[in-house]
C-alpha cells in the first residue's frame, strides 16, 4: 500500500483518514498532545469544558449524514434536540432569530423596524440585490435599524473585523436569507424558525464532541504531540516529513495554511509565491469560560450589546445532564471575541445572566477565519500548486473556509473522491 500522512487530527484530518484507508497505510501527525482539534473537550472536575464553543452536529447533506452515521448508534449514541437560541437585548430575553420576534421589542423599535422593511418592500423593485460586502447585505435585507441594534454590532463582535469588507461569497448557504415579506409574516402568525442549519441538532449523549474525536480516532495510526515543521521532497521523489522521520506517496495538511510558507521547504518559484500570498490572511480566536450557571432551558444566548465583550452562551449543560456531573447546577461556555485577560472577564461574568461560577479557562487563537475579496482564488492557485508534489489542503484553517464539522467532512468527502 501507498503511503498517506495526513497532517492535523481536528474533524477533517480524522475523517479523510478513514476514507482513505482501504487504499494507503495512513499515518496521522498532531502536534497537540490530544487528538481532535477545535472539538476536543476536556473533564474539569466532573464536568464537560467545550474549550472552543459548544459544538454540536447536523447536516443538511444526506451524504455526510450517511458517512457519519456509519461510525455511531444514533439512536443509542446520540440525543436530538431543537435549538432554542435566544437574544439578550435591554435586559430581555427576545427570540431568536431576531427578524421572527420583532413582537418582542419595545413598541417604539417595533414601530421603527417595521416601517423600515414596509418601505423597503415598496422600493424592492428597483433595488439592486447583488451586495458587495456583508455590511451592505444585513442592511439591505433588514434595514439600518435591526443593522443598528443587533446584526451590525453582533457581527463586529464575533468577527473581531470591519465588515464591510468582508464578501458576500463568504457567507453564502451558511446564512439564512429571508425575504421581507416572510419576516413580516413569521411575526404575525408567529412561526417558529425551522430552516436554519442547527435548528435541531444531534449530541452526544456522554463526552460532547470529544466522544466523536474517540470513535473515529479508534484504530487509527496517531501520533500525537509530533509538530509538523518541514516538508520537503526527497531523492526519489516522496514527500519527506521533518527530515526524513516520515516518507509519504500522498500528504494531506490539515493545519493553518498560513504556517506553510514556513514549512513547505520545495524549491519552486510558483508555489512560493503562493504560499506567500496566504501568509497574511486575519483570523480571529476566541477566549472560552467554563462555567456553573442557574437552570434554563436555552441552547445558545446571544449578546449582540456593545457593554458586553462576551458575545454568546452556549449552555452545554442543556445538551447533556452528563455534562454536569460535577455540580448540582448546569454548566455552560460563555465565549469572548480574541483574547481577553482573566479579570476582564471575571469581572464581565458578575454582568451576565445566570449567577455564573467560572470553573475553567480556555483561548483558542484560531476560531475564526476571515475572508476578503481574493481569498478564495489564492486559496484555489495554491492548491494546484500543491497538488504538483501530492499535497492537499482540508478542513477549516487549511482551505480558509467557514466550516462547520459537516462541511469539514462533507470537503473530505469530496476530496476523496478527486483522490480515487
Ligand atoms: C466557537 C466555535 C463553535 C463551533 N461550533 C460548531 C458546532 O456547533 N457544530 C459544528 O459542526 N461546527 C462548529 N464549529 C466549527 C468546527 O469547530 C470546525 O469546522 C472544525 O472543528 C474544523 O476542524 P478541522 O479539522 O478542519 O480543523 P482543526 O480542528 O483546527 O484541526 C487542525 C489540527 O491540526 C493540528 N495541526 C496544525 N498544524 C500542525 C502541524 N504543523 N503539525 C501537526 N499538527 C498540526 C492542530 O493541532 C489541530 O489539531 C465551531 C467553531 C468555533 C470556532
Amino acid at each position: 500500500m501507498k503511503k498517506a500522512v495526513v497532517i492535523g487530527s481536528g474533524i477533517s484530518g480524522l475523517s479523510i483518514s478513514r476514507m482513505l484507508s482501504d487504499r494507503y497505510e495512513v499515518q496521522i501527525l498532531e502536534k497537540s498532545d490530544k487528538a481532535g482539534g477545535l472539538i476536543k473537550c476536556d473533564r474539569i472536575d466532573g464536568n464537560l469544558f467545550h474549550k472552543v464553543g459548544g459544538h454540536v452536529f447536523n447536516s443538511k447533506d444526506q451524504t455526510v449524514l450517511n458517512w457519519f452515521w456509519q461510525h455511531f448508534d444514533r439512536d443509542q449514541e446520540f440525543l436530538k434536540a431543537t435549538r432554542n437560541a435566544k437574544i439578550l437585548l435591554n435586559e430581555k430575553l427576545i427570540g431568536y432569530p431576531l427578524e421572527n420576534y420583532l413582537y418582542q421589542l419595545p413598541e417604539n423599535e417595533t414601530r421603527a423596524i417595521v416601517e423600515e422593511l414596509v418601505q423597503m418592500l415598496v422600493n424592492e423593485k428597483d433595488k439592486d440585490v447583488n451586495y458587495d460586502n456583508f455590511r451592505d447585505f444585513l442592511i439591505g435585507n433588514f434595514g439600518e435599524n435591526l443593522y443598528r441594534l443587533y446584526f451590525g454590532p453582533y457581527n463586529s463582535k464575533i468577527w473581531n473585523t470591519d465588515i464591510s469588507k468582508v464578501p458576500l461569497e463568504w457567507l453564502d448557504g451558511k446564512l439564512p436569507m429571508p425575504q421581507i415579506k416572510e419576516v413580516i409574516m413569521s411575526n404575525i402568525i408567529k412561526k417558529e424558525e425551522s430552516t436554519m442549519v442547527h435548528a435541531s441538532f444531534y449530541y452526544p449523549k456522554r463526552d460532547g464532541s470529544q466522544f466523536i474525536v474517540n470513535r473515529l480516532s479508534e484504530g487509527q495510526n496517531i501520533n500525537l504531540s509530533f509538530q509538523v515543521t518541514d516538508i520537503s521532497v526527497d531523492a526519489e521523489g516522496r514527500l519527506s516529513i521533518n527530515n526524513g522521520s516520515n516518507l509519504a506517496d500522498l500528504l494531506i495538511y490539515c493545519g493553518d495554511v498560513r504556517q506553510l510558507s514556513k514549512i513547505m521547504r520545495i524549491d519552486d518559484r510558483e508555489l512560493k509565491d503562493a504560499l506567500e500570498s496566504v501568509a497574511d490572511l486575519p483570523s480571529n480566536g476566541t477566549s472560552n469560560v467554563l462555567c456553573e450557571t442557574d437552570e434554563n432551558n436555552i441552547s445558545w444566548l446571544y449578546l449582540p450589546e456593545e457593554k458586553f465583550k462576551a458575545h454568546r452562551i452556549i449552555y452545554t449543560g442543556n445538551f447533556s445532564d452528563t455534562n454536569n456531573e460535577g455540580t448540582n447546577r448546569k454548566t455552560c461556555v460563555v465565549e469572548f471575541s480574541g483574547k481577553q485577560d482573566k479579570e476582564t472577564m471575571l469581572q464581565e461574568l458578575k454582568s451576565l445572566p445566570g449567577n455564573l461560577k467560572p470553573l475553567a479557562f480556555n483561548y483558542e487563537p484560531n476560531s475564526y477565519i476571515i475572508q476578503h475579496k481574493g481569498t478564495r482564488s489564492k486559496i484555489s492557485n495554491l492548491k494546484s500548486q500543491l497538488a504538483k508534489y501530492n499535497v492537499y489542503l482540508l478542513g477549516r484553517f487549511a482551505e480558509w473556509e467557514y466550516y462547520n464539522m459537516d462541511k469539514a467532512i462533507e470537503s473530505a468527502m469530496e476530496l476523496n473522491v478527486k483522490l480515487t
